[in-house]
């Protein structure tokens, strides 16, 4: 499975001694990399998770925010830049002996359905995929990032100036220029 060594004592929730109901907010400081679909990326902020759950006869209703920020590369110009995340996230988390002994088809057709062992409500899994699935597909470091000149690879947002027809000529050609100047003035 993805990202095993992230984990979060905060996460976890001890249901025989919560309450009806939990409300706070969590943070999370000790994450450095994420395994996201294509690749590592570090994190930048600490995890921050808003949370509320609540008790339901013997499932939990879970809903909430994630709010982090990771380091990404630019799909322009290809620096890499801070990109903030943020992600609601909700959850129907359902002790597996109840399952076993009662109907729960209704609840097993909620979307966000997860078992648990009845006694430690786990929320990292559901935390991770939040963050994962809030990365955005088109990333840029600004606005109007200017990304890299088609035909030499230039920065254009460090470069701005630059234009390749004029300032570029392949060292092959060079060469070449170099030797039709030389026939042409013999
Ligand atoms: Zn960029
Ligand atoms: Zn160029």
């Amino acid at each position: 499975m993805f990202n095993e060594d992230l984990y979060s004592k905060e996460l976890i929730f001890n249901t025989e001694t919560m309450k009806e109901k939990f409300s706070g907010n969590i943070v999370i400081d000790d994450w450095k990399y994420i395994e996201l679909l294509n690749g590592e990326a570090k994190f930048l902020s600490p995890v921050k998770v808003q949370l509320l759950i609540k008790r339901n006869s013997s499932n939990f209703i879970v809903k909430g925010s994630v709010e982090t920020s990771l380091e990404l590369e630019c799909s322009r110009c290809l620096n890499m830049t801070e990109s903030k995340i943020k992600s609601d996230f909700e959850a129907v988390y359902i002790d597996e002996s109840v399952i076993k002994t009662e109907k729960t088809e209704h609840l097993k057709s909620l979307e966000n359905y997860i078992e648990f062992d009845g006694i430690n409500l786990d929320l990292t899994e559901r935390i991770i995929e939040a963050i994962i699935l809030s990365v955005p597909e088109k990333i840029l470091c600004r606005e109007d990032c200017k990304g890299l000149c088609q035909i030499c690879g230039t920065n254009l947002n460090e470069n701005p100036d630059h234009k390749c027809e004029e300032d570029y000529i392949d060292p092959r050609f060079e060469t070449l220029k170099k030797l039709l100047e030389n026939n042409n003035s013999k």
